[in-house]
């Protein structure tokens, strides 16, 4: 990412007062967030945070108790399609039709956006291209690795040129090799003037990847900001994150004492 790039002060997602209960569970706490423009912005935070339950309902695939959120100016629950048309998202666990092969798989999703087809046919054979899919394009989506599924689903995501990008743990089970080239798709796409948002919880990743983020944990936002002012004095995110979160080196000294002791 170059760094600094800001193209506008303009807000991508407004979230303000978001709530989501399962059951006794809270699992989103009142959040208020903006998050901006044009930047590569990272979502923290530890397992069961709430990271996934507020990109859901972000990207209005889950309907919150309370609260609202817009997306470039598009409340996502009053105007959906107007929204739809604007993001790409990278759901966790993505469910794709199995039994089209890749490039099946694009001109379907093509044709449901509404692109021409030969639109949908360029920009296809430019994204499997450029992510190392050109090869597996005839192969049914059953028989993709977990990293060429990431691949295929991020391709899809991005076919209609979105305005905002949500990826949820985009390189979870991806090796380096598709990591890189996940990485430089997506640094060339927010070059461009696009925001892309995704969740992590591995903190060099956001690190070297996001100039602004958001770190969550039991449901509420912790702090936000440009990465090096949430990282302030410390000398790493993971530290200011551990800080953060109060889960600061726990000491595991006197429990696990039979653990590797010789005594089986
Ligand atoms: P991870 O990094 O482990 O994926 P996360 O930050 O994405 O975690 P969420 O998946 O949003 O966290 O979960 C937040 C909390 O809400 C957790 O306690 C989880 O058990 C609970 N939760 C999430 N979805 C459901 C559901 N459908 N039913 C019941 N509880 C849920």
């Amino acid at each position: 990412m170059v760094e600094g790039v800001r193209v506008n002060d303009a807000v991508a997602v407004r979230v303000r007062g978001l709530w989501k209960r399962f059951g006794e569970q809270v699992a989103v706490a009142g959040i208020d967030l903006e998050l901006p423009a044009g930047q590569f912005i990272g979502l923290v935070g530890p397992n069961g945070a709430g990271k996934t339950t507020t990109l859901s309902m972000v990207t209005g695939l889950l309907r919150p108790d309370q609260g609202s959120v817009e997306v470039v100016g598009h409340d996502v629950w009053r105007d959906p399609t107007e929204v739809k048309a604007r993001i790409g998202v990278l759901p966790e666990g993505l469910r794709l039709f199995e039994r089209l092969s890749g490039r099946e798989l694009l001109a379907y999703t093509g044709r449901l956006r509404g692109l021409p087809g030969t639109e949908v046919d360029k920009r296809a054979t430019q994204l499997l291209d450029v992510l190392d899919l050109a090869g597996a394009q005839h192969k049914l989506v059953v028989d993709y690795s977990t990293g060429m599924r990431k691949k295929i689903g991020l391709a899809a995501a991005l076919l209609h040129n979105p305005e905002v990008l949500f990826l949820d743990e985009p390189f979870e089970g991806v090796d380096p090799v598709s990591a890189q080239t996940i990485r430089g798709v997506l640094e060339r796409y927010t070059a461009s003037g696009a925001t892309v948002v995704f969740s992590s919880h591995v903190m060099e990743l956001v690190e070297s990847l996001c100039d602004w983020v958001a770190v969550m944990a039991a449901g509420r936002i912790r702090a936000h900001g440009p990465l090096t002012e949430v990282r302030g004095e410390a000398p790493s995110l993971q530290q200011a994150f551990l800080e953060l979160v109060g889960a600061n080196a726990r000491d595991t000294g006197s429990d696990l004492d039979w653990l590797g002791g010789g005594a089986r």
